[in-house]
């Protein structure tokens, strides 16, 4: 190694500009300030829930926190009011009032949410949700569907549920477009008029009543001539599907 020549000037410090070095809170120094402040070890990771920017679970070994990626950004003294809030809850009214504000004023800051293309998968493994609907675009919503597109039908994704009394069999979702059938009744045991019966209702919730089962929607499912057996063959048969569903 060559000694060093005793004229050369010290090494310049890294080119980052004061505001930078000042601002950035990587996950790491959120850990190093909140365990410090809360002396117990916090694990800090970054996400983007928008719904909830900050979630903190504690546990015995230690409090792990998520907080929203804008939270790189947050000035000292919300890291203060972090810190309370986490050590002390809604008690910490000042340092709530002061985090809450914050966090409405980056997510007023953040751009709008790109809509998630929704997945349509109409085929199951059982019932083909296209097949079966097709009666009933001409036989049930032949008049409702002439100015607007009918909506997608798809089963919904195969996921467990944890739900231990209810169990949504079907949904419309209004800015998607969209019908779900729950993937629990792609199964051999469930009838293919009853999976029918399941889009009948909610296409027609598409047609006439997006949100809830007001008199028109009713009168209009009582006259689908599927719709007391549906009712009785989903009454003996909840039971199942919810298990079915818990352990999909
Ligand atoms: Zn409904």
């Amino acid at each position: 190694m060559e000694p060093r020549p005793p004229n050369r000037p010290p090494t310049a410090p890294p080119a980052v500009s004061q505001s930078d070095s000042q601002s950035r809170l990587d996950a790491t120094a959120w850990e190093q300030i909140l365990s410090a402040r809360l002396e117990r070890p916090v694990q800090v990771r970054f996400g983007r829930a928008r719904t909830q920017p900050v979630q903190s679970v504690s546990r015995p070994e230690g409090v792990s926190v998520r907080l929203h990626e804008f939270f790189a950004q947050a000035p000292p003294e919300i890291a203060d009011a972090l810190a309370a809030w986490l050590r002390a809850g809604r008690r910490a009214r000042n340092a709530c009032r002061r985090l809450d504000a914050w966090i409405d004023e980056r997510l007023a800051a953040l751009p709008p949410p790109r809509p998630r293309a929704p997945q349509i998968e109409p085929a199951g493994r059982v019932h083909d949700l296209t097949g079966l609907a097709a009666p009933l675009w001409t036989a049930e919503f032949a008049d409702d569907f002439f100015m607007r597109p009918q909506p997608h039908l798809t089963w919904g994704r195969r996921t467990r549920s944890r739900a231990r009394r209810s169990l949504h069999l079907g949904s419309f979702t209004p800015d998607q477009d969209v019908v779900r059938v729950h993937s629990v009744l792609d199964h051999e045991s469930v009838p293919a008029w009853f999976v029918t019966f399941l889009l009948f209702h909610e296409i027609l919730h598409a047609a006439v009543d997006p949100r809830g089962h007001g008199p028109r929607f009713r009168k209009r499912e009582r006259a689908y001539a599927d719709y007391d057996r549906a009712v009785s063959w989903q009454r003996t048969h909840f039971g199942r599907l919810l298990r079915r569903a818990r352990s999909l």
